[in-house]
């Protein structure tokens, strides 16, 4: 099925609705019942329901929603570790995952090493006692692309557990499964929601994996209530149309940047000069909303994010509205300097995440604030 279909499709509910409904209900009957549907089982109608659609967009057998990404990374992360065993993470996760493996690891004596987008440095930091290796592609801020499918067959025969946190690509624009990837976690506070009013999280995978996660779950408690269940749902219905016309909007920004003479660095991973343009090509049905850049020497980062009239400096991402930050001063400011330089996130770095807005105003709107800086 399509995934424009997918997103669409719903579950009539038995008044004949086209809306499958809010079913607020903690408790359920049980008398003669086999299954028990209860929050913090992960089993009532709308979690199911939307944790379904979400595994069929990744072509993953069995989902999970959660309360948010984080929620859905520590669940997909704890159950397949233990004292004693090592994991491999790419460097330059997302600022709170990297805060969840530096502070909790160490409390459950998991050993742990980071490495760039080269396999290579995966390869060889692989030991016995690697169970899990834990990645991000496209990287935030700095988009860069790791190739999934040769991580995948790297670590085949290796009883490695690979874990994607799919969020910037989307799985409209990327389906690691496909490509060998065992687990995919999304933060639904993002693309899925899209509407910067929602959080929550996914996990899905094979479902003996789901499972795993599952058993853990229910000892943690990230459960997501009902109406947030609904919200999300009604916001997969758009995921299609909304991530494509990111697609298309980011392309014309970016190549307008590219263009620019007051614009330094525009990284992209759907213009042909990122460094990583052909890997992306081939793993990527689609480049993404995300765009950095910086701004040529002499211009001020934070001048021109006051200058603009349309796209809005505001944390977080994948809504319907253009946003910006500045990594520096924000995602990564509490970040050592010498990591964020290995990381790439210079002090004049944009981060922009496209919106749905029309590209022509966006562009304008670039043109005028970059037009009225002073140097
Ligand atoms: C925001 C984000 C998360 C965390 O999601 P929350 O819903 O804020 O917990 C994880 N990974 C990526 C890539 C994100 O952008």
């Amino acid at each position: 099925m399509e995934k424009s279909s997918i997103c669409a499709s719903h579950d009539h509910d038995p008044h004949r609705g086209l809306v499958k409904p809010i079913q607020t209900s903690t408790a359920y009957f049980y008398i003669d019942e086999g299954k028990q549907p209860y929050p913090r089982y992960f089993n009532t109608p709308n979690q199911e329901s939307v944790a379904a659609k979400i595994a069929k967009l990744e072509s993953a057998e069995a989902g999970l929603v959660f309360s948010s990404g984080m929620a859905a990374i520590s669940g997909g992360i704890m159950p397949f570790v233990k004292p004693g065993d090592h994991v491999i993470l790419l460097r330059g996760l997302y600022g709170g995952t990297h805060s969840f493996v530096t502070k909790e690891f160490a409390k459950w004596g998991i050993e742990y090493d980071f490495a760039s987008t080269d396999l290579n440095e995966f390869e060889s930091l692989i030991r016995t006692t690697t169970t899990l290796i834990y990645v991000e592609t496209p990287t935030n801020p700095c988009l860069g692309i790791l190739d999934l499918k040769s991580l995948s067959s790297l670590v085949k025969s290796k009883h490695i557990l690979t874990v994607i946190d799919n969020t910037f690509a989307t799985p409209i624009n990327q389906n690691p499964i496909k490509l060998g990837i065992d687990l995919v976690i999304h933060s639904g506070t993002k693309y899925l929601g899209g509407h910067s009013d929602l959080s929550c999280g996914a996990v899905v995978g094979e479902s003996q994996l789901v499972d795993a996660v599952l058993a853990n779950a229910r000892n943690y408690g990230g459960t997501l209530n009902p109406a947030s269940c609904h919200l999300l749902e009604r916001s997969l219905q758009t995921l299609d149309v909304r991530v494509q016309r990111q697609n298309s909007n980011a392309l014309a920004v970016s190549q307008y940047l590219e263009s620019h003479d007051r614009v330094g660095k525009v990284l992209y991973p759907g213009l042909p000069s990122h460094p990583q343009h052909q890997l992306a090509t081939q793993q990527m049905s689609g480049f993404g909303g995300m765009i950095a850049f910086e701004l040529a020497d002499g211009f001020d980062v934070t001048d021109f994010l006051r200058a603009l009239k349309l796209a809005t400096p505001a944390m977080s991402l994948g809504g319907v509205e253009t946003t910006l930050t500045i990594p520096a001063l924000t995602s990564h400011k509490l970040m050592p300097e010498a990591d964020r330089q290995a990381c790439g996130v210079t002090e004049n770095m944009v981060r922009f995440s496209t919106g749905i807005e029309s590209s022509q105003d966006l562009i304008e709107d670039l043109q005028q604030a970059l037009a009225g800086l002073q140097s």
